[in-house]
């Protein structure tokens, strides 16, 4: 239990994040304190060179005033002025020991050890080990004008004591603060984690629930995690509104299905009810045939729309001459426009081109010149025209029908949307779904200017024809 949760902590991103903090702290914390008892150390070392060499000055003008004896005089003189703290040795040749004075200090050191001192320099340094192994003796040894040596040392015990002290004092100011690092560091980085921690339970909610309402809190400051929480509330936005939006479409392509099946059904029914008729028969399967059409021309353009939406519809582009393609889905309608007494003309450069599935675009101009038929009045005007601008190609459908009202403007482009007063009229509710996904597909766009009772213009917008060569439609 507790193992899994030590592990589950280990593996926590805060936990490592914290003692990588630790680990930093702990390095500079050593570089600092090393570099702090080398310039102490430094400083101390020079500190006692520069007493012991006063110290041997003095020495050296009692011994030139006196000579020896005159050194003993003072010696004697100075009994309890603290001179006493320090080693006095003076060496004839071979280093025979003329004259000495001891300090009274406990840390002696093995007189023995002189020997190891070569008297080869007008003046040196050497260390000797005291007996106790604790401190050292530093030892100046100097060249006198006859012949003799001078040599005064002195423990360094002053020195060591500071900086054993030093090292104490600095051992538990680092200590102090690799803990208070420690608990401000687990502090710091748990604060800094909760912006993740909310995500996550974000994540799971939606994961769990299925439900994409809840959203991260979002803080004042504006920094990565913020911007990552922003991010994700907007995704979660925008997911919502596609699986509402993907909802919808279901139920309505349900809904839609609905009809013509359950009249396929009654058909099917009323023919296997009826007396033994061959013309009622006849009848039956010819209702039941077109209702089957219906149902299937709704399933196709669902998946035409889908997969274009999705970027999965095969374009065979080709440079399209326009008028070529105008004037042949205007023959298509021909008659549909004669029966409404409508007057269908057209406006389209001869040359004009674009580069586009010439069968696709075919699908979009006759989608859109169908529903300016079905909605101008009897006796009405539909003009199509085309004209090239800067990189584009600009199609328009323009009609002086009943018009689109503003609140039902944004909806018509959605898949099986029908307009409240079009619903006498034929229809799927798909063609201009389609003519979006297809013109967008194409990198174009598609847009409607329109007004209740004033008529609608539908335009496509598709990028210029890039080879210039016409192969037709
Ligand atoms: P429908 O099969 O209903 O025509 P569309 O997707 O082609 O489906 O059009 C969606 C809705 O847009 C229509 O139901 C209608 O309300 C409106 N609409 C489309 N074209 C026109 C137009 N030329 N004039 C008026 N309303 C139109």
């Amino acid at each position: 239990m507790f193992s899994s949760w030590l592990e589950e902590k280990r593996q926590a991103f805060g936990y490592r994040l914290n003692l990588w903090f630790t680990v930093v702290l702990v390095l500079l914390s050593a570089i600092l304190f090393l570099t702090a008892y080398l310039l102490l150390s430094g400083s101390v070392r020079a500190e006692d060179r520069e007493v012991i060499r006063a110290q041997l000055e003095v020495y050296r003008a009692w011994y030139q005033d006196g000579g020896l004896s005159g050194l003993s005089d003072h010696f004697a003189q100075s009994q309890g002025s603290g001179k006493e703290s320090f080693f006095v040795r003076i060496a004839g040749p071979e280093n025979a020991g003329l004259f000495l004075s001891l300090p009274n200090q406990s840390d002696e050191f093995d007189l023995a050890t002189l020997e190891n001192i070569e008297f080869d320099k007008p003046f040196s340094w050497a260390t000797l080990p005291a007996q106790n192994r604790r401190v050292n003796w530093l030892i100046a040894t100097m060249h006198l004008p006859d012949g003799d040596w001078l040599q005064v040392g002195k423990t360094t015990e002053a020195q060591t004591a500071l900086l054993a002290h030093f090292q104490l004092v600095f051992g538990w100011v680092v200590i102090i603060a690799i803990l208070a690092g420690l608990a401000g560091g687990s502090w710091l980085t748990h604060r800094a984690l909760a912006p993740i921690r909310q995500l996550i339970a974000g994540v799971q909610h939606v994961i769990t629930t299925g439900k994409f309402d809840q959203r991260i809190p979002l803080r004042p400051a504006n920094d990565e995690l913020t911007q990552l929480a922003r991010l994700f509330n907007q995704m979660l936005e925008k997911n919502s509104g596609l699986i509402r939006g993907m909802r919808e479409a279901l139920d309505n392509v349900a809904h839609d299905l609905r009809t013509p099946l359950a009249r396929l059904r009654v058909t099917a029914e009323n023919a296997l009810q009826a007396p033994d008729d061959a013309v009622m028969f006849r009848e039956a399967l010819s209702d039941s045939l077109e209702e089957s059409e219906r149902v299937l021309t709704m399933l196709s353009t669902l998946m035409d729309i889908s997969e274009a939406e999705v970027g999965l519809m095969k374009l065979e582009r080709a440079t399209v001459n326009l008028a070529e393609l105008v004037s042949t889905v205007i023959e298509l309608y021909q008659f549909v426009a004669e029966d409404k007494g409508i007057k269908v003309t057209m406006r389209v450069p001869e040359a004009l081109t674009c580069s586009a599935d010439p069968n696709r675009l075919r699908q979009v101009l006759v989608n859109l010149l169908d529903n300016a038929l079905k909605y101008a009045p009897k006796g009405g005007a539909v003009e199509l025209t085309a004209e090239a601008r800067p990189r584009e190609v600009v199609i328009q459908v323009k009609d002086n029908g009943m018009g689109i009202a503003p609140e039902e403007l944004p909806r018509i482009w959605e898949r099986l949307y029908r307009g409240d007063k079009s619903r006498t009229q034929r229809g799927l509710g798909l063609g201009l779904s389609l003519v979006k996904a297809v013109v967008e597909a194409h990198q174009g766009r598609a847009e409607v200017v329109s007004q209740a009772g004033g008529g609608s213009t539908f335009t496509v917008t598709l990028p210029a024809n890039t080879s210039g060569e016409s192969k037709g439609i």
